[in-house]
């Protein structure tokens, strides 16, 4: 069972993703369920990022509803692989800093693959990165590490306490899209740089509290991916359709 704040972050996000389908040319359905095992990785393995790599889940076509209520006024049909289906299980791929965690290790590269895919090998069709403490803005090393992907590139960034060595870092240039449940009270949630007030989602299952996340997606030619959460039966959390 998905935590209780996550599915109202979800549904939050989701009426975002909505609000703005219209600037984006399409966009990726991703299993909450999915995003609890990832948070879950992302702070076992604290201080270091981790990537993850997806394929899409093909027993899970995105129905025709759903597509027309989703698409913005500029949707294209054709601009990823596996844009049809609900992205199917997460597979914690590497681990480390910024710039290393997009080199996977020899091991994992399969040979036949290793020269012109990428430091990733191009295993799986969609990835995702976290961004410890800091903003889901795509980095120079990032946007490099998406040129081989053929379906699109994630970040989730995660601001969490105790911080470690690097506190929350949100000075980059952006489009930023807050994964949050929907503020109880407006006072006080605009002041994320306020240490003392901010607010806790949730727990970590290694007990850290959890006060914020981002969650973004782009496409290789650098266009932003509009995400949709969505429960296990492939349904976005708080579409007004069933
Ligand atoms: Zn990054």
């Amino acid at each position: 069972m998905v935590a209780s704040w996550l599915v109202e972050a979800a549904t939050s996000y989701n009426r975002a993703s909505l609000e703005k389908r219209d600037g984006y040319s399409a966009f990726v359905m991703l299993p909450v369920h999915h995003l609890e095992t990832i948070l879950n990785w992302a702070f076992e393995a604290l201080p270091d990022e981790i990537l993850i790599g997806f394929d899409p889940l093909q027993s899970m076509p995105i129905n025709a509803e759903i597509i027309e209520a989703c698409r913005g006024v500029d949707h294209r049909e054709d601009l990823f692989a596996g844009q049809e289906f609900v992205i199917g299980e997460p597979h914690l791929v590497n681990r480390g800093d910024s710039f290393s965690v997009h080199h996977v290790p020899e091991e994992w590269v399969d040979e036949l693959f290793a020269n012109d895919r990428g430091s990733r090998g191009a295993r799986f069709t969609h990835w995702m990165h976290t961004h410890p403490n800091c903003v889901a803005i795509p980095s120079a090393a990032d946007a490099d590490a998406a040129q081989h992907t053929a379906g699109v590139d994630m970040i989730l960034g995660i601001e969490f306490s105790p911080e470690g060595p690097l506190p929350w870092f949100e000075d980059a240039e952006g489009v930023r899209r807050p994964l949050n449940p929907e503020p109880k009270e407006k006072r006080g949630w605009g002041s994320w740089r306020s240490r003392q007030r901010r607010p806790v989602l949730g727990r970590a299952s290694t007990g850290h509290s959890i006060h914020g996340l981002e969650l973004i997606a782009f496409h290789r030619t650098g266009v932003g991916i509009n995400v949709l959460l969505v429960d296990d039966a492939g349904h976005p959390y708080g579409l007004p359709i069933t």
